[in-house]
């Protein structure tokens, strides 16, 4: 789960890591008031889960209230990246001399979260990766021993960052390594971390992405989740309980095991065909189950056909073809759909199935092959 700038940044507050004065508006009036009690020029910020908001025209610098009304009007409104601005962050204007980049992300392969910097911060940090490398410091945190200040010295030295300042940056990466650890992040990053015309370091921007699996652990920050911002899809999939994970492909999958849905993915590639979804229904999933996963598939206009790959364990595969019957009521399905049952009392689930006009198979390799030849016939 993506947060807004303004949330990552309350959270990087409350961690010691400075971020400017500022409030949220939904409109321009409000944006204007906001101005108004800072009292200073202010930066005027379109708050959409995409990055690049600058160069897309989402980010003004306001001299006076009345000026912050009138970009605000503008921004509201503003599409950026397909995404409607909705809220504007009023914040105090920073002046800014200089731009660090800091984030920190898991980096799997080593079991570390990886701190990263730059003193080319501002742009995206993929760009500077693939231009010049060597302005990117990293380094890798002990998960017993968490961040030591030597570690953030080293960073703050490797960046030119002035002795007078390495405390104030020392301060920052243990405070944003603290929020992410705490927040069961998957990503936290300051880019531009500024250096003022002051001297002052100042988190300009904010970025956090949560990790989604943890966030029962977190319902303060679950709170925060912007449905509006959220694929209709995910939605759908996240309120009934079912891993669904969008891809590029025709070849709708349902399939009950986490194991087997990527195994069904497999096969579907290796016969020539390109899956248009991770979807695991779980073990025992009910008819109210299926229909959600299939009108999850079916929403998705890439989709030629439909794969169903079940194991009836302790659910047996009459009662799993019985939920897929109901579920066909509601959902009226116009492209061809194949299923393969195995597991308990799956030739009755077969005929049924079979009753119902699918087609149905027993291996795995025979519905996969089934399966990318309807679709590839449309
Ligand atoms: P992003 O484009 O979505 O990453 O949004 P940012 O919040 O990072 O803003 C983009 C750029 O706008 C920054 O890199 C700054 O150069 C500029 N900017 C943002 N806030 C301020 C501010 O308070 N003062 C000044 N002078 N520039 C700002
Ligand atoms: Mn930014």
């Amino acid at each position: 789960m993506k947060l807004h700038e303004y949330q990552a940044k309350r959270i990087f507050a409350r961690y010691g890591v400075p971020i400017p004065a500022g409030e949220v508006a939904n409109t321009a009036a409000q944006a204007r008031e906001i101005a108004q009690r800072l009292g200073k020029p202010a930066v005027i910020k379109s708050q959409v889960l995409v990055g690049g908001r600058g160069k897309a025209g989402g980010i003004k610098v306001a001299k006076t209230p009345d000026e912050a009304e009138t970009l605000a009007d503008q921004i509201l409104g503003m599409e950026i990246k397909g995404l409607k601005v909705k809220r504007v962050l009023v914040d105090e204007a920073a002046d800014i001399q200089d731009e660090i980049y800091l984030g920190m992300i898991v980096d799997r392969e080593r079991r570390r979260v990886a701190m990263m910097a730059s003193s080319e911060g501002g742009v995206d940090i993929e760009e500077v990766a693939a231009t010049h490398p060597d302005a990117i410091k990293t380094i890798y945190i002990d998960p017993f021993l968490g961040i030591k200040p030597y570690q953030a010295i080293a960073v703050a030295s490797a960046l030119g960052i002035p002795p007078d300042q390495t405390r104030a940056f020392t301060k920052i990466a243990t405070g944003l390594y603290r929020a992410f650890i705490e927040s069961d992040a998957d990503l936290a990053e300051i880019n531009p971390l500024a250096v003022t015309g002051g001297g002052q370091l100042l988190a300009v921007d904010g970025k956090m992405v949560l990790d989604d699996n943890a966030l029962f652990r977190h319902p303060d920050l679950e709170e925060m989740r912007d449905l509006a911002e959220e694929a209709p899809a995910e939605t759908e999939a996240r309120i009934n309980g079912l891993s669904y994970v969008k891809l590029d492909g025709e070849i709708g999958c349902m399939v009950n095991g986490a194991g087997l849905a990527m195994a069904t993915m497999d096969i579907v590639k290796h016969f020539g065909g390109s899956p248009a979804n991770f979807l695991d229904i779980g073990g025992g999933a009910k008819s109210d189950k299926v229909a959600a996963a299939l009108r999850i598939i079916l929403s998705d206009p890439n989709v030629k056909a439909v794969l169903f790959n079940i194991f009836g364990g302790i659910t047996r595969c009459d009662e799993v073809a019985r939920g897929i019957l109901v579920a066909l009521e509601e959902v009226k399905p116009a492209v061809p759909m194949v299923a393969r049952l195995v597991g308990t009392n799956e030739a009755e689930g077969r005929a049924i199935l079979a009753e119902a006009q699918m087609i149905t198979a027993t291996t795995l390799a025979d519905a996969a092959q089934k399966a990318v030849a309807a679709a590839k016939a449309r």
